[in-house]
């Protein structure tokens, strides 16, 4: 049996990430995976999103209808940042105006 050596850990937790909700950069292992599309493991590119826990937690109590396919939608991990954020900024405008005019 192989111990780890203390630098093969620290390569590790070394890792630190980026909330995608705030920005915050963050440890990887205090971080919570986010993957938008559900399925982690037919990823185009396995890699997955991160939200601080803060944010993880005021994600779950937010009403996440369509989340998944707003962030899609608006180019999440696929375009920079600032253009996600306008993207997503204006689908959300959308849905907060048509559920207006709906009900
Ligand atoms: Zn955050």
């Amino acid at each position: 049996m192989t111990v780890p050596t203390s630098t093969s850990w620290r390569r590790d937790s070394d890792q630190q990430v980026t909330c995608i909700a705030c920005g915050e950069t963050i440890d990887r292992d205090a971080a919570r995976e986010y993957d938008k599309q559900g399925d982690r493991w037919n990823r185009d590119d396995k890699e997955f999103e991160y939200l601080c826990k803060p944010c993880h937690r005021e994600c779950c109590h937010q009403n996440r209808d369509g989340l998944e396919a707003t962030l899609v939608a608006a180019g999440a991990g696929r375009t920079d940042r600032r253009t996600f954020l306008r993207q997503f900024c204006e689908l959300i405008a959308d849905d907060a105006d048509q559920s207006r005019n709906e009900s």
